[in-house]
């Protein structure tokens, strides 16, 4: 038995109970010879009992329909969450296999997203090697310096190294903007410093043409585009009411 029809089953029994009755009084209190007269009633039941079903039938299979959709709704609303967390997520339980059902280029785009989602972390564990540990290991910098950090942001572009002011204090030289860097300590003699300077400076500006740091950006642009793309079509899908397409779990 349909979904739809074991929710309303008891709903019907009442009904049919009830024109039963209603049958059986009529038919005891009126005497036999206005059996014609007792069709009226009858026939009278019947039509409304046909209206009750009919309403009742339209009314189950639209709710149910839309619970349908709220699903796909509700899955495009949590992929949205999750793409939003950059992580990559089970594409496999039932109500996800009839999400890409219903939508196919979306569900191929989110296969698209967990593939990139598997290759970052490797990219981004090189990307912080770089500049955490081989960049100032060259640079023979240890590990308290400022350098890491500053890369790290001129890479992602959420540093600006023209509007940075330099200067000496405490010994050490510093970057100012919206926040000091510490960047190194200074060196013990005028020539090492000098070097250091050159060196940190050469190492900021050419920070984009590392191989780890292009591997890196052309990574988060892969990302970022796909992120975008699938901003539009999840949030398109939480828009629609009347998802295209069909699969396993939609109402017949
Ligand atoms: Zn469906």
């Amino acid at each position: 038995m349909p979904k739809w029809i074991r929710g309303h089953a008891s709903g019907f029994r009442i009904v049919i109970s009830a024109v039963a009755t209603v049958t059986s009084v009529l038919l005891a209190v009126l005497p036999v010879v206005s059996v014609i007269k007792v069709s009226a009633p009858v026939t009278a039941s019947v039509v409304l009992f046909a209206m009750y079903l009919w309403a009742e039938l339209g009314h189950s299979e639209s709710s149910v329909q839309q619970a349908h959709v709220k699903d796909l709704q509700d899955f495009a609303g949590w992929a949205e969450q999750v793409v939003g967390l950059t992580h990559g997520f089970d594409f496999s339980t039932p109500k996800a296999k009839s999400f890409r059902a219903h939508f196919p280029k979306l569900g191929k785009e989110i296969d698209d997203w967990n593939g990139l989602m598997r290759q970052l972390p490797p990219i981004d564990a090189r990307f912080v090697e770089f500049t955490n540990i081989e960049e100032p290991m060259r640079l023979g910098l240890g590990a308290n310096t400022a350098l890491p950090s500053m890369l790290n942001l001129v890479a992602r572009g959420f540093l600006s190294l023209p509007n940075q002011t330099w200067q000496v204090q405490s010994g050490w030289i510093q970057a100012i903007n919206q926040g000091t860097y510490a960047v190194v300590p200074l060196p013990p003699d005028e020539a090492s410093t000098c070097k250091l300077i050159s060196d940190v400076w050469d190492s900021l500006t050419t920070v984009d043409e590392k191989p780890a740091v292009q591997e890196y950006q052309a990574m988060h642009r892969k990302v970022e585009a796909l992120r975008a793309t699938l901003n539009d079509g999840l949030r398109t899908v939480q828009a629609k009411h009347r998802p295209e397409g069909h699969c396993d779990l939609c109402p017949t």
